[in-house]
């Protein structure tokens, strides 16, 4: 059986420590790879890597270290098909997903290769009399990174290559869940020319993580995750002088107005909810149907949600795979019982499903709650898999107050063919990724990715133009001559 190894210092090397968890193929429950629980000792050991590397690669000039991320681009493109093969069997999303996923996870490396002009600073001549004034900006030293299981491949891609296309060398900490296709990458990076030292990677879990949080040699943190976690680590990084970024989770509200073109709002909201099985921070958790939407939203989506094929995402025509583990396999059929025991009307029911052949798999099929009453835990709490509600609302007005109600404001959509409607709703969402007539709202690399409430803790969110300034520092150069 493979132990997945951390990488430091340019090599590949064992843990110190003897504990390992089981990674799965969740389609099949089989056993495919074991992941070591690293120590505090060796999170420093890569810190240490990363901080030796840090002023060799501080000098390397702006666009040879953009070459690398452009090599590396090169060689993701070529071996794309392999990734989401082997994503797949890691994590259990159906094999378009994961091409999907990968593609993302390329395009932020596109947009990091542009780095020698998006790190430009800013000139004024002639500030005071004789006097000219310009902002450089430069890297800090080493950044730390720490991913959830969902997006094991696109949301590291997040981060790192902004990092060291800035001048920084990184440290990152992926999910213990599901670390193999990220290994890959790393490789390639490698083979792409990054530097030994400059990216390092230690696997484990909450040890490391506060390892990370603690080390005096780490300059900042970019974690993603449950916002449970993202609370501790935010503060606990910052409590250490670090920078911090920390995403957190969801519960995303869709609006259907009655104006809306259904066929449209059916298929947005159907694969927004059921798509990666439920296991995104921009999945729709509750649909709102206002006024005359509500009987058909309703009605198309039970009758869509019914049709879902489960089973191994490697089968083109799979639609939905399984839940990442057995123990969050059990935690999402927790929160149906407690559902149904709560009042919620369940409409339809996906605790018992299983896939013929694949009976040691992780499954939950589509199951959609009604009228889900703010104050239950269905109602408040991210479920993380294919379960949603569908709520009635009066106007658009009560609508938003529902949405309102909830102590997250990752993402949120309406759809309507009113414009006017659009802007209002964009204008009082209070959430901070907007989807009009789109299901996921996602931005795409060159807008910033995060959410508000408590879905976020920190200022700058990834990617966008906020990446640029969580990576660097500007300094003020004030001259007369
Ligand atoms: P998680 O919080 O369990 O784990 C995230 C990371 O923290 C992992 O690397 C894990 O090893 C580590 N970790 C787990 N428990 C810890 C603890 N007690 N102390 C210190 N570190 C700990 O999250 P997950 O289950 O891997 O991922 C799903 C969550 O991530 C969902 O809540 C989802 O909404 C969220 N998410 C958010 C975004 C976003 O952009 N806001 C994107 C993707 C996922």
């Amino acid at each position: 059986m493979e132990v997945v190894r951390n990488f430091v210092g340019g090599g590949w090397r064992d843990a110190s420590a003897a504990a390992t968890l089981p990674v799965r193929n969740p389609a099949s429950g089989e056993e495919i790879a074991r992941v070591p629980l690293s120590s505090a000792h060796d999170v420093d050991a890569a810190v240490q890597a990363a901080k030796a590397a840090f002023p060799m690669w501080r000098d390397t000039p702006a666009p040879v270290r953009a070459r690398v991320l452009f090599r590396l681009k090169g060689l993701l493109d070529e071996h794309k098909e392999a990734l989401a093969r082997m994503l797949t069997t890691e994590h259990g999303k159906v094999i378009a997903e994961t091409r999907g996923e990968i593609q993302r996870g390329i395009e932020s490396v596109e947009h990091a290769c542009a780095m020698p002009t998006l790190m430009m600073g800013d000139t004024v001549e002639q500030v005071a009399t004789g006097v000219d004034s310009a902002t450089w900006r430069q890297p800090l030293g080493v950044f730390a990174v720490i991913t959830p299981y969902n997006f094991p491949v696109m949301i590291p891609l997040w981060f790192w290559p902004f990092a060291v296309a800035t001048g920084n060398t990184v440290v990152i900490k992926p999910s213990e869940q599901d670390p193999l296709t990220h290994q890959r990458i790393v490789d390639l990076a490698a083979e792409a020319g990054l530097p030994a030292g400059v990216l390092n990677v230690v696997h484990g879990g909450r040890e490391c993580v506060e390892a990370i949080c603690d080390h005096p040699d780490i300059v900042g943190v970019s974690f993603v995750g449950s916002s449970r976690v993202a609370d501790v680590v935010y503060k606990r990084a910052t409590a250490t002088g670090k920078r911090a970024q920390a995403l957190g989770g969801a519960k995303n509200y869709l609006i259907v107005l009655p104006d809306a073109d259904m066929d449209l709002a059916l298929e947005a909201c159907h694969s927004s909810i059921f798509g990666s099985t439920g296991q995104r921070c921009l999945a729709g958790s509750i649909v709102v149907g206002v006024g005359d939407a509500h009987p058909e939203i309703r009605e198309r989506m039970l009758d869509a949600a019914a049709s879902i094929r489960l089973g191994d995402g490697l089968r083109e025509t799979t639609d939905m795979g399984p839940v990442i583990s057995a123990e969050h396999r059990d935690r999402v059929r927790a929160f149906i019982d407690q559902g149904e025991a709560d009042g919620a009307r369940l409409s339809l029911d996906g605790r018992g499903a299983t896939v013929p052949g694949l009976e040691g798999g992780y499954w939950v099929g589509p199951t959609i709650f009604e009228d889900v009453r703010p104050d239950i835990s269905i109602g408040t709490e991210e479920i993380f898999g294919p379960v949603a509600g569908i709520n009635r609302a009066a106007t658009l007005d009560d609508a938003v107050r529902m949405m309102h109600a909830s102590r997250y404001g990752n993402a949120c959509s309406i759809f309507t063919t009113s414009g006017k409607a659009a802007r209002e709703f964009r204008y009082r969402a209070g959430i901070s990724m907007i989807g009009v007539n789109i299901g996921v709202a996602a931005p795409m690399a060159i807008f910033p990715f995060g959410g508000s409430k408590g879905s976020f803790y920190g200022d700058l969110k990834a990617q966008g133009k906020d990446t640029v300034s969580f990576y660097t520092d500007q300094r003020v150069v004030i001259e007369r001559w």
